[in-house]
């Protein structure tokens, strides 16, 4: 008999389910708005201006030598100061234990190893809905997952007070999984107010907060602005957790660079844990990878590369609050009597429409339209050419 016999195949990621049914579809018209990866006004990948150089300047230069296990010490550095603030008082006291990540994921799973290790008893809490990795990242590391309010049907918007009863019905000392800006799948964020109030709550139940950041400058256009949350959580002095990508916001999808960091009471600490996250690491992957671990400092180690990021960045985050109006607009001329109001509220790659199982199912068998089940929609697939194409067929399933 065989070894593997008795292994049935595992279920399709939801997501990347629905990139092949596209790639399957011959129809001339087909459009994707499932995955979440940012796509041009042609619906082409993009590669950063800012990139392509930082490759020129890179290239013939390196050699293929191992990082060390905690990455490339420059990236780390510069990316810690996007999230924490280029004049954070925790980097001048070295409070922050770092290390180069396999990109947001990879951050998220070695926080979830080390959660696991050293609080050995405790679970996350989990906003509804989440990207839906996140599930099967706390349950690989053997943490039990309880969930907490976030999103409210009726309004399509943040369901803030069963969120707050939520953070303080959890048992002191819980942490909180929660996305730092552009929450995926929603699109629905916290305001400012709502998050300072948020994190009063969560200081005086003495949970741990831990941020996704995945779409730091996918939100507004402007990184600094997406580190609100986190700045917030900082001046109230919450030691935090932090999984930081590039692969949204400068594009480096597949070169898997990312960051995760621990706020800790002192350098002492801080020294400690990393050693730890490094351990955790070493049996895993041994070290991460070098090529886009060196293109994040050549970009923003320097002025002008830097400048031309972060116009790159507001391009894209523009291009996509621009689609946002159109798809509305084009609703509203069509005469859809629903409020489609939420789509341009909303914020980041991703609307969450509101539309129906049944009525996306219709989207893809009648229009070739390819989106995840639960009605998100990725508004970087949405382009010129095609919002017209796109309204009219959710005008159709939704009259
Ligand atoms: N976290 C959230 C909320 C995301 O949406 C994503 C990507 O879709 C990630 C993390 C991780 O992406 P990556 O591992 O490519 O950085």
């Amino acid at each position: 008999s065989s070894w593997w016999g008795h292994v049935e195949p595992a279920l399709k990621d939801p997501i990347l389910g629905v990139t092949e049914a596209f790639l399957a579809d011959p129809s001339p018209n087909k459009v994707n708005v499932g995955v979440g990866a940012y796509r041009d006004d042609n619906g082409k990948p993009v590669v950063l201006q800012c990139v392509r150089e930082a490759e020129r300047r890179i290239v013939g230069k390196q050699n293929m030598e191992y990082l060390p296990m905690g990455g490339n010490v420059k990236m780390v550095e510069e990316t810690l100061k996007l999230a924490y603030g280029e004049n954070s008082s925790l980097l001048k006291e070295k409070r922050i234990a770092a290390v180069q990540a396999l990109s947001g994921t990879g951050a998220c799973r070695l926080f979830a190893d080390f959660q696991k290790r050293f609080k050995p008893d405790s679970e996350i809490y989990i906003p509804v809905p989440t990207w839906s990795n996140h599930h099967n990242i706390w349950r690989d590391a053997q943490v039990p997952q309880k969930t907490f309010h976030y999103y409210l049907p009726k309004t399509k918007g943040l369901d803030f007070e069963s969120l707050m009863v939520d953070i303080e019905n959890a048992p002191n000392g819980s942490f909180f999984l929660l996305h730092a800006c552009a929450h995926n799948p929603t699109g629905v964020d916290p305001t400012e107010e709502q998050w300072r109030e948020i994190s009063h709550q969560l200081k005086v139940k003495g949970h741990f907060p831990f941020f996704d950041m995945a779409y730091q400058g996918f939100a507004s256009g402007d990184p600094e602005r997406d580190a609100k949350a986190i700045r917030i959580f900082l001046e109230d002095g919450h030691s935090i957790g932090c999984a930081q990508s590039y692969a949204k916001n400068m594009g480096l999808y597949g070169q898997r660079i990312g960051c995760l960091s621990v706020v800790c009471q002192d350098e002492k600490e801080a020294v400690a844990v990393k050693s730890q996250l490094q351990q955790i690491a070493r049996p895993m992957y041994s070290n991460p990878p070098v090529h886009g671990a060196q293109i994040v400092p050549t970009i923003l180690g320097d002025p002008d590369l830097k400048n031309l990021w972060l116009q790159e960045v507001k391009g894209m985050a523009d291009r996509i609050i621009g689609m946002r109006t159109a798809l509305k607009e084009n609703l509203e001329k069509l005469g859809s009597s629903l409020s489609w109001q939420h789509i341009t509220d909303q914020i980041g790659m991703f609307c969450y429409s509101g539309l129906t199982p049944e009525q996306v199912d219709r989207l893809t068998n009648e229009f070739h339209i390819y989106m995840t089940r639960n009605g998100r929609i990725s508004m970087a697939g949405v382009t010129t050419g095609n919002v017209g194409y796109l309204a009219n067929a959710i005008h159709e399933v939704t009259k």
